[in-house]
């Protein structure tokens, strides 16, 4: 069974917010992580996209039925401080483009953000719903159209606001030859969760994408009571 941690570290807000997780003197962080991967590469292809050309890589999990896709690009190393992302998939958003997230525009500004770059891997986690299912996701949505927001819909349905899990994207990031990391988030419990797997952090690239009124309630919620690190306007 898998359960969502909550964000306690030795991260102080402050150092999140200014991004520089550097600051943290005590975490003797190494790239240690790298051996006894429990995820396994099965094969990797060329993804042309609209935003430019990709490789695409696909695991398995060693231990659990997970499967995860990565999209990367360029040469990846150890002492190169290189951008990532840990999507997590969202159905409604990345391909339905929804408009109550901001998941598929964020997906999409990563893509170009490493187009851009030259260099950088998104991992693909297949945990809809931050881990609840696409089911149970919907059947949220339905308690939202009723007035709940995104913490009370799950409360209610007795299902927890956040399951999800990320040390086999760190290790997938591992396999891929990266240790320094520049992460591309807005969410403390991911940076943290990367930490405590071996990745070495180097900055946080915030990201903020356009949002509609209807997600811009979402993204609320988001920062308020899961302690996601946005501005948002109005
Ligand atoms: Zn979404």
């Amino acid at each position: 069974m898998k359960r969502g941690r909550p964000f306690q570290g030795g991260l102080s807000q402050r150092a999140l917010e200014k991004g520089d997780l550097s600051l943290n003197e005590q975490t003797t962080v190494t790239c240690s992580g790298a051996v006894n991967l429990s995820v396994e590469r099965v094969a990797v292809a060329t993804l042309p996209t609209e935003w430019g050309e990709f490789k695409i890589a696909g695991y398995r999990s060693l231990i659990s039925e997970e499967e995860f896709v990565v999209l990367f690009k360029g040469e990846l190393r150890r002492e190169i401080p290189t951008l990532v992302r840990i999507h997590s998939q969202c159905l409604t958003g990345d391909v339905f483009a929804s408009t109550k997230c901001d998941c598929g525009a964020q997906l999409h500004q990563t893509m170009r953000m490493i187009q851009q770059e030259g260099r950088g891997a998104i991992v693909y986690q297949q945990q809809e719903g931050r881990g609840i299912g696409i089911l149970n996701k919907i059947r949220a949505y339905a308690l939202q159209d009723e007035g709940a927001d995104t913490v009370q819909a799950n409360e209610q349905l007795g299902l927890a606001v956040d399951l999800r899990e990320y040390r086999q994207c760190a290790e997938i990031l591992f396999d891929l030859g990266l240790c320094h990391v520049r992460v591309i988030s807005n969410n403390p419990l991911k940076l943290r969760a990367l930490e405590e797997a071996g990745l070495k952090i180097i900055e946080r690239v915030s990201i903020q994408v356009e949002s509609t009124e209807r997600a811009a309630n979402y993204l609320r919620t988001k920062k308020e009571k899961l302690g996601h690190l946005l501005h948002i306007d109005g």
